[in-house]
């Protein structure tokens, strides 16, 4: 359960920023080509190109213009780079040292002088690393980094090096904690106002609550243990409740990374989404990241009150237009202020729970493998049949199915569509992503 360490990027526009961000958060594409329709959030990733796994953060550009000219986009960045472990600037090799390049250090030095910073001077691919960073030590940022985000030279090493040093911190910011202890974690996401604390408030009741711990920095989301039915539950409040109460009054700033932090984190995911503005752009993001993370996931309607006959309808109509790439998430209709649909959520969160966390054998997963192969066998590609041979459970939460096979690499999309519906009949993996690789025996 320990904490990924945040990475921002930062720089000029045009100098690889997004080119970089791509390739930090590529390996999350397998997770997520099999979700056509989805809409990835270009600004907020997870990844891991080396030996740590990280968030990572594209901040946009900023111009570095004397400040001022753009006070709205240079705040948004400025808060993003709060929420950072670690800032990356990135500079052009090609473009050299710009006078904007020496406005953004100079900010950085004055506002973040607390954080690491590193600098990473991009497009330096088939060039002498010593010559073209030479002149970024004016920056006075300390050694710079030579990359090429394109074409990746060095990227990982250098990502690695930075981690190195990063990765551990933010790890004991986190007290030990026996993950035995905490049962089912489920994160409570969604944007502001859906209804997250009082939802929470109905979920735990007060004298169910056994302990939460108070975080030092407001990033951090509370978790709040306690016990329902004999069941044990940690709930992971992205919303802070608790701290609400204890401090003061405080409508709190929407973090991404905090929900991506918080089902990072849990075993299940309760997106809630309030019914009656119908789905958003921002309800979709989160989702987006809810497939990303690979945990158990439920959606939750709720002020399902608020809404007559005809509006829920056109609720309904919405949601099987807009998540229709997450159908295997239940949805489910609840108003958190009167309490009604609440009960009904705790069986379906241990369900998911089972169903994401719950291990099938082998011999189980080749006999459903070779009925499916039976069924409908696999396509033929540059004039040869792709053949698979065995399969076997590479992990749970997701459950990951791991196919061995000749010619397995050109497996197309519907076809994995196809096992993995299979899989998920097969198996009750209801309400949890399934993962299925392959890896290439010939
Ligand atoms: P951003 O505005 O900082 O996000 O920059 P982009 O990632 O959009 O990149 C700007 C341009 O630089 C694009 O045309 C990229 O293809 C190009 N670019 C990015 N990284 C490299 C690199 O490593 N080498 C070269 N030669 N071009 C790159
Ligand atoms: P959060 O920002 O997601 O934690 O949202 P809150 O729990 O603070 O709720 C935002 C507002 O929505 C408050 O005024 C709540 O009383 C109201 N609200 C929450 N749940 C419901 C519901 O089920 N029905 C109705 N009608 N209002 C609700």
């Amino acid at each position: 359960m320990s904490r990924k360490p945040v990475v921002a990027l930062v720089g000029r526009p045009n100098v690889g920023k997004s080119t970089l961000f791509n390739r930090l958060t590529k390996s999350r594409d397998a997770i997520v080509a099999d979700y056509p329709g989805l809409t990835r959030d270009r600004q907020y990733g997870t990844g891991k190109v080396g030996k740590y796994p990280y968030i990572v953060v594209d901040t946009g550009g900023l111009s570095g213009e004397e400040a001022g000219v753009n006070p709205l986009m240079e705040q948004q960045v400025i808060a993003a780079l709060e929420e950072a472990d670690v800032i990356l600037f990135l500079v052009d090799g090609q473009a050299g040292l710009t006078p904007a390049d020496e406005q953004i250090a100079a900010m950085l030095r004055q506002k973040f002088a607390h954080k690491p910073i590193y600098v990473l001077v991009n497009k330096a691919e088939g060039r002498d690393p010593d010559v073209v960073k030479a002149e970024f030590y004016q920056l006075g940022l300390g050694e710079p980094l030579v990359i090429s985000a394109e074409h990746g030279d060095h990227v990982r090493e250098a990502i690695d090096y930075i981690l190195e040093i990063v990765a551990p911190k933010a790890d004991e910011d986190e007290a030990p904690e026996p993950d035995d202890d905490s049962g089912i974690r489920v994160a409570v996401v969604g944007r502001p106002n859906v209804g997250k604390s009082t939802l929470i408030n109905r979920m735990i009741g007060e004298e169910r609550v056994v302990a939460y711990d108070m975080p030092g920095t407001t990033r951090d989301s509370i978790r709040v243990p306690f016990e329902r039915d004999g069941v044990k539950y940690t709930l992971i409040d992205t919303a802070g409740v608790r701290r609400r109460k204890k401090v003061y009054d405080k409508i709190e700033k929407f973090s991404v990374i905090k929900a991506i932090e918080a089902m990072d984190q849990a075993h299940v995911v309760v997106l809630v989404i309030d019914g009656s503005e119908g789905i958003t752009d921002q309800d979709q993001t989160l989702l987006g990241h809810a497939l990303e993370s690979g945990r158990g996931l439920i959606i939750a309607i709720n002020k399902w009150d608020n809404l007559d006959p005809d509006q829920r309808r056109q609720v309904k109509a919405d949601l099987d237009l807009k998540l229709q790439f997450a159908d295997f998430a239940p949805r489910h209709f609840i108003s958190a202020l009167h309490g009604t649909g609440v009960g009904n959520l705790f069986d379906m969160i241990r369900q998911v729970y089972k169903a994401a966390t719950t291990r099938v054998s082998t011999s189980e997963l080749n006999r459903v493998l070779q009925q499916a192969l039976l069924e409908h066998q696999p396509p033929m590609v540059s004039g040869r049949r792709i053949k698979m041979r065995y399969a076997h459970l590479g992990g749970i939460n997701p459950p990951t199915v791991v196919i061995h096979g000749n010619m397995v690499d050109r497996v197309p999309q519907h076809y994995t569509r196809y096992l993995t519906n299979v899989f998920r009949k097969a198996f009750g993996w209801e309400g949890t992503p399934v993962k299925i690789e392959y890896r290439v025996t010939d």
